[in-house]
Formats: structure tokens, C-alpha cells, sequence
């Protein structure tokens, strides 16, 4: 089933819960509506079951105009967030309470009852657990076992408004692989609704990012991530450092805060002997020298003018174009040792959380402003990074929103 959504607005009073929002999704293809809470996401995919009449716009179902068509003649499955189960019958009842419902006349023999539920009971690895009650079954199963009776009906299209909200982290997950798995078995349309942009990335083809009522950006996990087209999606997808910078009369982005600290110009002899003598061998020493030759000290000061090229100096603030820069944890570079060719930021590491492939740093900057750094649990390792270190980091990839 394919689902074009049209000029959709809805009002409730004043408020504007959708604005203008179109959208197409195709047969097959597994979207992820995400947003903050408020978003309008329940409410777009209550108007699209039928659940919710738009004020205007339309919902056009396989190609036909849906915005008459009735809840039930729309054949959609759904699970929620609490989707209560029947607690007086077994899982086995449960998943086949929408088939034995049906008139008479469309109703299958129950034989025929009994080998649909059965094999949705096995698709949901619940076969075993056909004559317990709900009281009986964990958070995980009973979703499951919802998910199960939502699609005894063989509905065209599944709608899912945070199925997996109620349950913890770490059967989230399970159930996200889980249902990731079963849709590339079966191949519904289907529309999933969450807050949670990890959960959104991991299970959906697509994602539409939400925010007040309107979509920010539609695109595939990899194209919100990696190319937002605002500030909005960036921030909503994840952790991220932000700097003031300017943007310099060749067009580069350079941080123009106050504590950033660039290698100033040294006393020729000394530049030369750090960069290509032996010193440059021996990083500690070329730091001590920094450290106790005047004019090669790393500038901590918070007045920041630097020598520009004509000689003249100027604070960075003022040197070009301000911009906002931005950096994800993964994407700082971090080192005991500053090179003379980047723009650095002394901090000291108040904490470190070493679980997992990389290790999470929690860094200070002289005014306060913590920033986060996730680098290798082996180059941790290597530079011995403590907590308490005096380290220096830089952006190695910007984004910049103007
Ligand atoms: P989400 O699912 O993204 O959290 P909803 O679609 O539930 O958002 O709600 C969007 C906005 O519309 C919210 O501010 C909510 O309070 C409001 N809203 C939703 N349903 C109603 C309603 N029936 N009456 C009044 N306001 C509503
Ligand atoms: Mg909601």
C-alpha cells in the first residue's frame, strides 16, 4: 500500500498541531516519524488510520482519495505504547480475537483461525507461549504478542506509535533488531512513531524529522545524520559540541572564542628547531620549551588577538564572518601535544567512560563550558588520558550553520 499525505493542517483551537505537511510512502518501505514530544506525530498518524479527520489537505491511499474512507476499510493494523492485551485470554485468544470477530459470512473456519495464529505465534518466536495469559508474559513478549494480533488481519499497513516506549533500554533494542528482522520477512508498509532518534536510525528505511507541527527533513538514517538540513535535525540527532567562529576573507572557518589557542609566532631559531630538529621528536619537550620560553607559551589568556598576516592585530571575533560551529563527540581530536597547524582548546578531562569501542570524555574549558570527545579506547590508552589531565582538543570536522 502506498501512502501520500497532501497539504495535511490540523488545528485543536488555536493551536496549529499540523502544518501543511506532505509526505509519501511507498509500498513496502518502512518510515520512522521522529520528533520531541508535541511534535504532531500521533496526531498525523491518527489522521492517516481515519482515527482524526484533517482540517484540510487529504490522505490519498493507493491512489485513491481516503479522506471518506472509514477506519475500517483503510485495513490497518496498529500498535501502541500501551496496547492492552486482553487480561482474561490467553496469547492464543488474543491474536485471534480480529478474526473470530468477523461476520459469519468472511469469517474462516476456525481451523483455518488456528494455523494463522499459530504461524504468527511462531513469526513473534511465541509459538511456546500460546496458552499463557498476559500476567504471565514480560514487557517484550506482550508487545509482541500485540504485534501479532495487529497483523492477524493482514493489514496493507502497520502504524506503530511507540510501540517500545514503556519498556526498558535493553529489551528496546531487542525488539527494534527484532522488528527490523520481521518487516524484511514480510514486507508491510508501515509507519513507526518515535521520540528516540537511535531507535528511529536503527529500524526505519526513511526518517521524517518532526518539530512543531511541520517536517524538518525526510531522508534516509544516513542522510539525516550526516547531512541535517538545519540546526533543528543536527541537534536532534545527537550529542555535539557548539564554538563561535568566523568565517575568514578565503572562506575557511576558524573558532573564534576567547581561550583558543594557536601556536603565535616564535622566534625564528626556535620555530625551526621544534619543527624540524630533533625536538620535534620528543613532543613533551617541545612542550616544556612552550611552556617556559616567552612567546611560544600557549596563549590561555582570555583576551585573544593574534598577529594576522599584515602584522596587525585584531580580536579573531572580529576577523571575518561570525558563524555558529558545530562538532560531534566523535569528530574532536584530542592530544597532549598541539600542533602548530590547528586551532586548539585547553581543557581538563573531569571524567571518562571507558565502556565500549569508544571511550566518552567529559572535558572542561577555562570558563566552564564542558565538551564531550569520544575517541578510540585504544588511543585513550596510548596518550594515558586521566581524569584531571590537561589535554587540548579541536574540531576535526565542522558543521556550520549561518
Ligand atoms: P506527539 O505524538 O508528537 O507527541 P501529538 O500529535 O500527540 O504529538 O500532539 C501534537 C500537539 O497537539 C500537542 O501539543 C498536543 O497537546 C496537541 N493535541 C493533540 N491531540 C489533541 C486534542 N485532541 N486536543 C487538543 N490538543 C491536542
Ligand atoms: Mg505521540
Amino acid at each position: 500500500m502506498t501512502i501520500e499525505v497532501k497539504n495535511i493542517g490540523k488545528q485543536f483551537g488555536d493551536f496549529s498541531a499540523l502544518k501543511d505537511i506532505n509526505l509519501r510512502v511507498e509500498k513496502g518501505e518502512l518510515v520512522a516519524l521522529l520528533g520531541p514530544s508535541g511534535s504532531g506525530k500521533t496526531t498525523l498518524l491518527r489522521i492517516i488510520a481515519g482515527l482524526e479527520s484533517p482540517d484540510s489537505g487529504s490522505v490519498i491511499i493507493d491512489g485513491f482519495e481516503a479522506n471518506q474512507m472509514h477506519v475500517k476499510e483503510r485495513n490497518v493494523g496498529f500498535v501502541f505504547q500501551h496496547y492492552a492485551l486482553f487480561k482474561h485470554m490467553t496469547v492464543f485468544d488474543n491474536v485471534a480475537f480480529g478474526l473470530k470477530v468477523r461476520p459469519k459470512a468472511v469469517r474462516l473456519p476456525m481451523h483455518e483461525i488456528r494455523e494463522r495464529v499459530m504461524a504468527l505465534l511462531s513469526l513473534v518466536h511465541l509459538d511456546k507461549f500460546h496458552d499463557r495469559y498476559p500476567s504471565q508474559l514480560s514487557g517484550g513478549q506482550r508487545q509482541r504478542v500485540a504485534l501479532a494480533r495487529s497483523l492477524a488481519v493482514e493489514p496493507k499497513l502497520l502504524l506503530l506509535d511507540e510501540p517500545f516506549g514503556a519498556l526498558d533500554a535493553k529489551v528496546r533494542g531487542e525488539l527494534r533488531r527484532w522488528l527490523r528482522r520481521l518487516h524484511d520477512d514480510i514486507h508491510i508498509t508501515s509507519i513507526f512513531v518515535t521520540h528516540d532518534q537511535e531507535e528511529a536510525m536503527e529500524v526505519s528505511d526513511r526518517v521524517v524529522v518532526m518539530n512543531h507541527g511541520k517536517i524538518e527533513q525526510v531522508g534516509t538514517p544516513e542522510q539525516v545524520y550526516h547531512q541535517p538540513s538545519n540546526g533543528f535535525v543536527y541537534d536532534f540527532l545527537g550529542n555535539y559540541n557548539e564554538f563561535a567562529g568566523f568565517r575568514d576573507d578565503h572562506g575557511q572557518v576558524q573558532l573564534a572564542e576567547d581561550d583558543v589557542w594557536e601556536a603565535p609566532p616564535a622566534p625564528p631559531s626556535l620555530v625551526s628547531n621544534i619543527r624540524s630538529g630533533w625536538l620535534s621528536r620528543y613532543p613533551e619537550i617541545t612542550q616544556a620549551i612552550r611552556r617556559v620560553v616567552p612567546g611560544v607559551a600557549p596563549s590561555l589568556k582570555t583576551e585573544a588577538v593574534t598577529a594576522t598576516k599584515s602584522g596587525a592585530k585584531k580580536p579573531r571575533s572580529m576577523r571575518g564572518t561570525p558563524v555558529r560551529v558545530f562538532a560531534r563527540p566523535h569528530e574532536m581530536f584530542v592530544t597532549k601535544t598541539p600542533d602548530e597547524d590547528h586551532q586548539y582548546i585547553p581543557v581538563k578531562v573531569v571524567h571518562i567512560n571507558p565502556a565500549g569501542a569508544l571511550a566518552k570524555l567529559e572535558m572542561e574549558r577555562s570558563g566552564g563550558v564542558v565538551l564531550q570527545a569520544d575517541i578510540p579506547k585504544s588511543i585513550l590508552d596510548s596518550l594515558s588520558i586521566r581524569r584531571g589531565d590537561q589535554v587540548f582538543v579541536r574540531p576535526k570536522n565542522v558543521r556550520v550553520f549561518e
